[in-house]
């Protein structure tokens, strides 16, 4: 087995963990394996290995790699997490099928709008990027005004509303992990059940928040996805969280 195969079977392993610990039902959370500056053959191998979603931070290094493998494309699904800035959204809408990083409406609207440009495309599935730990990050939008935003999200025609993400800042200390993804929950729920017989509210069921470091902390607090980097491709030479 080679090292990315070996790598997903112990995240594998973790997230099973977490979810026994957490009583879950292994079925609620789904591995997102980020593949930002990995070349397109790190993401074959972990296909190989059984992986099929991916999640790229940087529009143009994503493209590239999304083209070169297009003949995977079937078995491949692709989710932005990066920031996003409006004149890269055109290009987000044609090559990806989920963005987790919609942090205010102006993005959303141009990604509903892109994607209806190509019919034969399922709608874009997103989530809403809340700011937890509001001193250390700039990216995500507050929590107290996400219910806003996925409101009007939840009312575009070529886009899905599906969930939040959150990055919180990083600690050590699980106690003060599992605080701020627990945060995140509140909010989540709060909006889910305020909205539940809304049509743009039916898929609202993602809770995208984990990473290499806290996984079992954010399984513990009801992630349904966690996005893993380093646990599965190793380190990164440059800094880009
Ligand atoms: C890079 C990145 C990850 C993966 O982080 P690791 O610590 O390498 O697992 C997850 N989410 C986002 C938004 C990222 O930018």
């Amino acid at each position: 087995m080679n090292q990315i195969a070996m790598n997903l079977v112990q995240v594998q392993e973790r997230i099973e963990l977490a979810v026994l610990a957490a009583k879950r039902e292994p079925e609620e959370v789904e591995l997102l394996a980020v593949s930002k500056t990995f070349p397109a053959a790190a993401v074959e191998e972990a296909m190989h290995a059984g992986q099929s979603a991916f999640g790229e931070n940087y529009v143009q290094e994503a493209v590239e790699k999304i083209l070169k493998l297009s003949k995977l494309r079937p078995w491949l699904t692709w989710h932005f997490i990066g920031p996003l800035q409006s004149n890269k959204t055109r290009e987000v809408a044609e090559h990806f099928d989920w963005v987790h990083s919609v942090d205010r409406l102006k993005i959303a609207e141009r990604l509903s709008t892109q994607r209806g440009e190509f019919s034969e495309l399922a709608p874009l599935q997103l989530c809403v990027q809340v700011n937890v730990s509001e001193e250390e990050s700039k990216s995500g939008i507050a929590l107290t005004e996400a219910e806003t935003l996925c409101n009007a999200i939840s009312q575009l025609p070529h886009v899905v509303l599906r969930g939040l993400m959150a990055i919180p800042a990083p600690t050590d200390n699980p106690a003060a992990q599992r605080e701020a993804f627990a945060t995140v929950r509140a909010c989540f729920e709060r909006i889910r059940d305020t909205h539940t017989i809304e049509p743009g509210f039916q898929f609202f069921d993602t809770l995208s928040m984990g990473m290499s470091d806290d996984l079992e902390a954010a399984i513990a607090e009801g992630s349904t996805m966690v996005r893993v980097g380093t646990a599965i491709f190793g380190k990164r030479d440059k800094i880009t969280v």
